[in-house]
């Protein structure tokens, strides 16, 4: 899904979507609504938000899981040739702290675009839920769903090993 500056109107632009990018822990759709606004020298302010579902697997129980997701952005584009003229910092001033992105292209990807802000705000230590008891490293039971007799004596273990340091 690309959209073409020279197609944003005054008046701006706004739309629904509903895509699918290719990232395995987003198997389903992407929706939103993503809304351009035309601002004077060429410069287009992009807000948007976008619904999905987010797949992972616990970090703990191995077990997968789906979180439901909103990410909310927001974008100011500028041409390539503003960036020379040290536009820049005012553009920033102007558009309070936005991230502006100089574009060469005259196009948007909203598919790039919506990746990015997906791998952005992916979870980087999944966990399924709070206090996941994880797996037994002995055997390997889910202790979410089971016990099992297994006598741990690991952390047993590591503390002598600890306190044979402390004595030396
Ligand atoms: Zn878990
Ligand atoms: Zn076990």
């Amino acid at each position: 899904m690309k959209i073409l500056f020279k197609n944003i109107l005054e008046s701006g632009f706004s739309c629904d979507f509903e895509l699918t990018v290719d990232e395995s822990h987003v198997p389903g759709p992407v929706r939103g609504v993503i809304s351009i606004q035309r601002a004077a020298n060429d410069t287009f302010y992009l807000s948007g938000s976008a619904r999905y579902i987010e797949e992972n697997d616990c970090n703990f129980c191995l077990t997968r899981f789906s979180t439901e997701k909103t990410v909310q952005f927001s974008f100011v584009y500028m041409p390539l040739e503003a960036m020379n003229n040290n536009v820049e910092e005012n553009a920033e001033l102007a558009f309070d702290d936005l991230d502006v992105c100089f574009y060469k292209k005259e196009e948007i990807d909203v598919k790039g675009l919506l990746r990015e802000q997906i791998l952005l705000n992916t979870n980087m230590y999944p966990v399924c839920r709070q206090g996941c008891q994880g797996l037994c490293t002995v055997c390997g039971t889910n202790l979410n769903v089971e016990k099992c007799s297994c006598v741990k004596l690991e952390v047993d273990e590591r503390f002598s090993k600890l306190k044979e340091l402390f004595k030396k």
